[in-house]
């Protein structure tokens, strides 16, 4: 691993262009929790009633009073050193953007600029019904939610299974992954698509890809690093440049 890690210090340091995929466990150290890993959300909640169309409009309340568990928690928490270090990095490079998973906003409250929110952001809301979209970090008290200038429902503005990542941010994710010379993806289990497709896109390509998570995912022996521990530690490591 020591070795692992000095080769790819130097890649992150001869490197212009690199793109950067992360997961919910790059947050983890934030105190947000994650999907799948042990003690993640999904254990303890049902994925058909809370992230999916079909669960909203079902019971709209039911899914909002969740969402409203989620800000608090996520307002409540800080950056952490691997959303830092990752924003620094940003600062020396040319080319670097950050495709995020997650729905927290961490990467940009570490400083982060070059962000695309591949999964939405879970402090916009947008009407189900007209093309109102507003932005705001605040907890519900009266729910659901109604769209002002309609009177329609409100929703979070998260892609939810089954629903498609917006035309435009795929595109614009996909080219970015073409133009890289290597590929670094943190915290994420790989198993979400389309998003994983990025690890496949590049490894298929012959790029440069790095993995950190805690444990192994699909991709660990495909890739040309696979680096296995936290986030905070390994990316403090590898950034240390
Ligand atoms: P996931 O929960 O499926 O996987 C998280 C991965 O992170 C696991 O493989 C786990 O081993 C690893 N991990 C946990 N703690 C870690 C640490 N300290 N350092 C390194 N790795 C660590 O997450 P995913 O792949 O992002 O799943 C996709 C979905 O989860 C996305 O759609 C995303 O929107 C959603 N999500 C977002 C948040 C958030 O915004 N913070 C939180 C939970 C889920
Ligand atoms: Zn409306």
């Amino acid at each position: 691993m020591i070795i692992q890690i000095q080769e790819v210090k130097k890649i992150l340091r001869d490197t212009d262009r690199i793109v950067v995929l992360t997961g919910a466990g790059i947050s983890a150290e934030s105190g947000i929790p994650t999907f799948r890993s042990n003690n993640g959300l999904w254990e303890k909640f049902n994925l058909e009633e809370l992230a999916t169309p079909q669960g909203f409009y079902k019971n709209p309340r039911k899914v909002w009073q969740w969402y409203n568990e989620r800000r608090k928690n996520i307002l409540s928490a800080l950056p952490n050193k691997a959303h830092y270090k990752l924003a620094e990095l940003e600062s020396k490079k040319n080319f670097f953007y950050i495709i995020t998973q997650n729905i927290d906003g961490l990467h940009q409250k570490a400083g982060s600029k070059r962000v695309i929110e591949f999964h939405g952001n879970i402090f916009r809301e947008k009407c189900t019904k007209c093309l109102y979209k507003t932005y705001n970090e605040k907890i519900y008290e009266e729910l659901p939610p109604i769209c002002p200038k309609c009177n329609n429902l409100l929703r979070p503005d998260v892609v939810w299974f089954g629903e498609n990542i917006p035309e435009d941010v795929y595109v614009q994710s996909y080219e970015i992954v073409e133009k890289a010379e290597v590929l670094l993806y943190i915290g994420t289990s790989a198993v979400v698509y389309p998003a994983a497709h990025f690890i496949e896109q590049s490894i298929y390509r012959g790029k440069i890809v790095i993995e950190v998570n805690l444990e192994k995912t699909q991709y660990s022996d495909l890739v040309k690093f696979s680096l296995i521990g936290r986030a905070s530690e390994i990316i403090e490591s590898i950034t240390n440049i």
